[in-house]
């Protein structure tokens, strides 16, 4: 029986989805959002709405946190009224969130400053994997948090790995996440080129996709640049926020700073709420 109370804060693109399959599974989870109107799909789908951060840490046994970036999750956990504002003794909290191997770390120290325990789980795989269960959820902490939170894993992924220590599954997730930067531009990049000699879009993204060079990034992605359109699913702004925290991390191989400039201003052109594959129109206009 799947009993222990969950807490959830951050019904963005990835959150709900990932809600709703803990309730599926049978999980009593209690949520909060900030813009409170956004909770209603996972209310529909059987979650409680919980007063605020603060009752959230209280009232549960284990609480996620699933929210934009480095400043969202810092505020989610430390502020005022913060998740950790009450009494959490030995509560887990797990952040899935993106989010710096340093800011990790801080949200580590601040648990356990609270007599709290952390896993950081940030995630791979976007929005479809994220409904059907099939992420890979990097964890960095102690094995005994893992096991705990194992059977939630269970249901969120196809796979989880505890890669280290707290700030390890971080520098995992953005090393993956540089890759997938990579594979977007490129496959942007080879398109364009293949237009600007004569050979149809649909005709070269067959010539990708069946052939070695397709993956299941270039196969996602391929239908958004057909039709050119591209809402998203991972927005380009997160992507263009993992190259940065990646380039802090240390990133400094040949294609890192072109990729993490061409994101950035892409995102400054406006394009950072549509998806991550919308790198082709920056690229296309450029
Ligand atoms: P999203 O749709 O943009 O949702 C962001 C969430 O963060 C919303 O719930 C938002 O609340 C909340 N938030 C932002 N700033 C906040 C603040 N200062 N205080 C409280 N809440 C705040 O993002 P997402 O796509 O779900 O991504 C969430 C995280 O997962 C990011 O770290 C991203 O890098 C990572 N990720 C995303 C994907 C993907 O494909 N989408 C895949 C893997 C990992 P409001 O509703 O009030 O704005």
């Amino acid at each position: 029986m799947n009993n222990i109370k969950l807490g959830w804060a951050g019904l963005g693109n990835m959150g709900t989805p990932m809600v709703k399959n803990l309730l599926k599974a049978g999980f009593p989870v209690a949520v909060y959002n900030r813009t409170r109107s956004k909770e209603q799909e996972a209310i529909e789908a059987g979650a409680s709405s919980a007063e605020g951060l603060q009752q959230l840490g209280i009232e549960n046994e284990v609480i996620l946190v699933m929210v934009s970036d480095d400043k969202a999750a810092k505020e989610i956990f430390t502020g005022p009224d913060g998740l950790l504002s009450g009494n959490v003794s030995g509560k887990l909290f797990i952040n899935v969130s993106t989010v710096s191997p340093k800011t990790s770390k801080f949200l580590n120290e601040s648990c356990r400053n609270k007599g709290a325990e952390f896993l950081e789980a940030p995630v791979s795989g976007s929005v479809k994997p994220a409904q059907d269960g099939t992420l890979i959820i990097l964890v960095g902490g102690s094995e005994q948090n893992y096991q705990k939170a194992k059977p939630l894993f269970d249901v969120l992924g196809k796979l989880s790995l505890l890669v280290g220590p707290v700030g390890a599954g971080s520098a995992a997730k953005l090393a993956i996440n540089y890759f997938l930067g990579l594979n977007l531009q490129g496959l942007a990049e080879t398109v364009l080129f293949a237009q600007a000699n004569g050979v149809k879009t649909e005709d070269m993204l067959t010539i990708i996709n069946e052939g070695a060079c397709g993956n299941g990034i270039t196969k996602i992605k391929s239908p958004a640049i057909l039709k050119n359109e591209f809402p998203a699913a991972f927005a380009l702004k997160h992507l263009a926020k993992d190259l940065r925290l990646a380039k802090e991390q240390g990133l400094e191989t040949p294609l890192s700073t072109p990729l993490y400039n061409s994101f950035k201003q892409a995102q400054d052109a406006g394009l950072g709420d549509e998806d991550v594959m919308a790198i082709y129109t920056y690229l296309d206009k450029e």
